[in-house]
């Protein structure tokens, strides 16, 4: 079973969280032509590999925070709060001192 740390409550299971998709993703402005539109609204990446995600603890403290986590093998490599940076994954992450690794 996966199991997040959310960055409020600490670990829990999965059935507590509820998957919101890939995250920063940047909604294009009024003007933005059709074909940006519909790569904003249709298409994710799916990489094999390192996947930013959204996740809501909504059987918890109902906040949603964003997962770094590998695709292939499931590793959650990163927990971060929403409005912050997207962190580096080697280790060091600056300014970015409550990113919590598991
Ligand atoms: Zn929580």
């Amino acid at each position: 079973m996966l199991r997040l740390a959310c960055p409020y409550c600490g670990v829990r299971d999965q059935p507590e969280f509820r998957f919101g998709g890939q995250s920063h993703i940047t909604r294009p402005p009024f003007e933005a032509s059709d074909a940006e539109w519909a790569d904003y609204l249709f298409v994710r990446d799916n990489p094999k590999g390192v996947l930013y995600e959204r996740w809501l603890h909504e059987y918890g403290c109902g906040r949603w925070f964003n997962v770094a986590r590998d695709t292939v093998t499931h590793e959650v490599l990163a927990v971060y709060r929403m409005g912050e940076a997207k962190p580096s994954l080697d280790g060091n992450i600056p300014g970015q001192a409550d990113v919590t690794k598991l």
